[in-house]
């Protein structure tokens, strides 16, 4: 190993354009080579080889796959986990963010040297503005909910600078769980309002609670029930008179895509989960990305730093006096955005629509199918999921999270179930727009089949699931007590 020298990396990258396959060498980084035994007292140096399992290429090959396919993925099977989005992430999106050039740069070079990057990321920041109806972005957040909080200190950042102290931010009762959370840790109490008969913000009674102390309403739309707010725009009219803001929660951004655009139905700031609807796959704690897009009033209090575009140069902009800081200790998840960056490439505008028409017809599809074997409380026309209620089946001893269980016997994923909250005994599927025809009739054959065991069979569901390595778990406990070791 050489002593206290440079390294310059070399990578051969190959590309392939139409004028044919070409190679070049890229500088990576050049990185100081240190011995460790410069750094490390010797007291702390390990004397002999660590005791490492001896294992033969096969046998970590079949550990790994068994391990793949022992838990279900939305790469094995149908996944309708509602409100998470777990479509079919198409593989181009990860050979493309293993590409050198991306994934192994330094959040430290200078930016003369990854000005491809802050392309992609700048690009990527106009396509969402775009997509959304909105003037800016910020790419940093990590996370949905970090999107939310992000927005949060926004929206508090903007009241501020007009002189107002605002307290109170406006949540429907059928909001996701981290909307209040993000409201609260921000500093603001949040007020539950309710909805009416039809799953949808309750206008007339949402005016008893538009006075000076809101600071803003904070909206999913379309809603965890996937019916859309039909009267957003009127919505969005009554905050503003009272000066609030109207904060969208856009994870299921999926069911609006070159359809609808939240900017243009009266929201100011919202939110995107790339890990749901743009090429991400997620699950198991990330990493994702939910960048933020803002109305142009919105623009001075963004995080720092911003990327912007002087010509044809692409530098970070941190010097913004109004800014509400840093988010993250970078500029967020890089390869995140690389996904969603060739995602909307490869979809193209006409792709990202489809995509939303058929998320919307495949959840249709399912819900006319299984209506009349499952409770609907708020049926219609629904977006990109719908939500059943399992309550009347409570007759028979079962529960939703038997019927749950007992889908696992039949090779799929579980629907998200007990939300939201306003629904009893709540079972919330989600198809998404990657499913094809077959897949969804085998769901509904599963499900029909299921009902009818609820009627002749109940004890079947309430000891599944049957063909899992693991049975029922004490949840509690697993949360309380967790153990991964084996
Ligand atoms: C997933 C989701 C979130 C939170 O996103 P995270 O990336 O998990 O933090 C917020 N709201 C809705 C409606 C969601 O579906």
């Amino acid at each position: 190993m050489c002593k206290q020298g440079w390294l310059r990396t070399e990578r051969t990258v190959f590309e392939k354009s139409r004028q044919g396959r070409r190679s070049y060498s890229m500088p990576i980084l050049d990185v100081p080579q240190v011995d460790p035994e410069d750094l490390i007292p010797p007291n702390l140096l390990r004397q002999k080889p660590a005791d490492l399992p001896e294992l033969s290429e096969p046998e970590i090959v079949r550990h790994f796959v068994t391990l793949s396919v022992t838990n279900h993925h939305v790469d094995r099977d149908f996944y309708p986990l509602g409100s998470c989005t777990m479509k079919y992430n198409p593989k181009i999106c990860e050979f493309v963010a293993s590409f050198a050039g991306f994934a192994d740069i330094h959040p430290l070079l200078p930016e003369e040297l990854v000005q491809g990057a802050l392309k992609l990321m700048y690009e990527l920041g106009q396509s969402l503005c775009e997509i959304t109806g909105m003037d800016d972005c910020t790419l940093s957040p990590a996370a949905g909910a970090h999107g939310e909080f992000t927005g949060m200190l926004m929206i508090r950042a903007y009241h501020e600078a007009k002189g107002r102290a605002r307290t109170k931010v406006l949540i429907p009762d059928s909001a996701h769980g981290t909307n209040p959370a993000s409201v609260t840790i921000a500093g603001y109490s949040s007020v539950e309002i309710p909805s009416d008969s039809s799953g949808r913000i309750d206008v007339e009674r949402l005016k008893a609670y538009l006075d000076e102390d809101v600071a803003a309403l904070m909206v999913t739309n379309p809603n965890t029930l996937g019916l859309f707010e039909t009267h957003i725009a009127e919505i969005a009219d009554l905050v503003h008179r009272v000066g609030g803001l109207v904060y969208m929660d856009g994870a299921n951004m999926n069911a609006l895509l070159g359809i609808s655009r939240p900017g243009d139905f009266g929201v100011d700031l919202a939110h995107l989960n790339l890990h749901k609807t743009f090429g991400t796959p997620h699950g198991g704690g990330g990493p994702g990305a939910g960048p933020l897009v803002v109305k142009k009033d919105l623009s001075p209090y963004l995080p720092i730093p911003v990327i912007v575009r002087d010509g044809e140069k692409y530098r970070f902009d941190d010097d913004r006096p109004q800014s509400i800081g840093r988010v993250h200790g970078f500029y967020g998840n890089f390869l995140v955005m690389v996904k969603a960056y060739c995602y909307i490439l490869m979809a193209g505008a006409r792709g990202l629509q489809s995509m939303a028409e058929n998320a919307i017809i495949n959840a249709n599809y399912l819900l006319a199918k299984l209506r009349d074997y499952f409770e609907v409380p708020f049926d219609g026309f629904c977006k990109h999921e719908f939500v059943l209620s399992g309550r009347d089946k409570a007759a028979k001893g079962v529960r939703t999270l038997d019927v749950a269980k007992r889908l696992m016997d039949y090779g799929f994923h579980p629907p998200t179930i007990y939300f939201p909250l306003i629904v009893e005994e709540a079972l919330m599927i989600e198809p998404t727009e990657s499913e094809t025809l077959e897949t969804l009739n085998r769901f509904v054959d599963a499900m029909i089949s299921i009902s009818q065991e609820i009627e002749s069979d109940p004890e079947r569901l309430k000891t599944a699931p049957h063909s899992t390595p693991v049975g029922r778990v004490d949840e509690g406990l697993a949360a309380r007590r967790l153990d991964v070791s084996e």
